[in-house]
């Protein structure tokens, strides 16, 4: 088991920037009229936010923030002044319809969150939603994202993973979650809150088994930044024996059970398909022979096969 080294960059910069001026900002990029922006905010380091997405803050008419008076400390930071909304999940189909009113008189609207990026695992889905069924452009403006970025660090194979975001509170419920992704191939992200964490970890182990391979990434691009990685059982034990472990914000991702054994598990259901088939009519080497040409397997497993299908009919 390893573990990075902690503090990787401090939450907040010390100069401002000076804001530029709005028809600058419009003239130097495509700034479609009547547009949603869905810009991403930093995780944790202030520094992780884009030009362009600061541009963007500072040039549409209006800002729908999941809460004006956390997102009110990043604009006021880059003395950004444009106008704020509320957007939420309670109140999500009321500022729905100020987004709309706005994008009908031509103006732009840009869609924040707490952090990261907004929809993930956070408020917005239904504005997108709603404003690209009225025929509105929804611009996406990239950057940070929890789950993404614990990938990229993780060593965990990142060709083909899924986000499963926060599993149920309940222990029944999150235990029949778990136990239906054992099977999974592909790299499984979770988020989790620290009071859940413990209770979480070794409910993965139960479910997955305690050798499966995890990652385990808290508090990341901020001070206390820690990425581990081992097996399920020893994750559970570290994280439960240190208080520490069990604060801040934290992504788990899990290997999964075997890409190698969904594949193989396909070409031979395939091989088993195309076997019988030719056993129809032709004797076992023929068919294995055939199958060859057919399936690209080894000629010795489709002849081994053929032999077994043949004397089980
Ligand atoms: N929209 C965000 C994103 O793009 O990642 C996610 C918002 S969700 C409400 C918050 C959860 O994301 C946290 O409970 C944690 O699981 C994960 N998260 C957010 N920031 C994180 C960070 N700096 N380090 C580790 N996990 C983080």
């Amino acid at each position: 088991m390893s573990q990075s080294s902690e503090a990787s960059g401090e939450s907040s910069i010390d100069q401002t920037e000076e804001p530029q001026a709005i028809d600058d900002i419009r003239r130097s990029q495509h700034w479609p009229p009547s547009s949603l922006y869905v810009v991403a905010t930093p995780i944790g380091n202030r520094h992780d936010i884009s030009s362009r997405a600061l541009q963007v803050l500072q040039a549409v008419d209006l800002i729908a923030a999941e809460d004006t008076r956390h997102s009110s400390v990043l604009t006021g930071h880059f003395t950004i002044d444009t106008p704020m909304i509320a957007c939420h999940d309670h109140n999500e189909a009321a500022a729905c319809k100020t987004v709309l009113e706005r994008l009908a008189t031509g103006q732009c609207v840009a869609l924040i969150s707490d952090a990261g990026t907004p929809l993930i695992s956070d408020p917005g889905y239904r504005i997108v939603k709603t404003v690209r069924e009225n025929g509105y452009q929804v611009v996406p403006v990239p950057g940070a994202c929890a789950l993404i970025c614990a990938l990229s660090a993780s060593g965990l194979p990142t060709d083909r993973f899924s986000f499963e975001g926060f599993l149920p509170a309940k222990s029944e419920a999150r235990q029949k979650r778990l136990q239906s992704l054992a099977d999974a191939y592909r790299t499984l992200v979770f988020y989790e809150a620290p009071h859940r964490i413990v209770a979480t970890l070794q409910a993965m182990e139960l479910a997955f088994g305690g050798g499966r391979e995890a990652v385990f990434a808290r508090e990341l691009t901020k001070r206390y930044e820690t990425i581990m990685d081992g097996t399920l059982a020893q994750l559970a034990e570290r994280v439960a024996a240190d208080r520490n472990q069990q604060r801040g914000e934290m992504v788990i991702l899990v290997r999964g059970a075997g890409a190698d054994e969904e594949e193989k598990s396909a070409l031979e259901q395939e091989a088993e398909r195309v076997l019988k088939i030719l056993l129809a009519d032709l004797p076992a080497k023929q068919a294995a022979t055939l199958a060859v040409q057919l399936t690209g397997l080894k000629k010795n497993y489709l002849y081994q096969r053929a032999i077994e299908l043949s004397s089980q009919s």
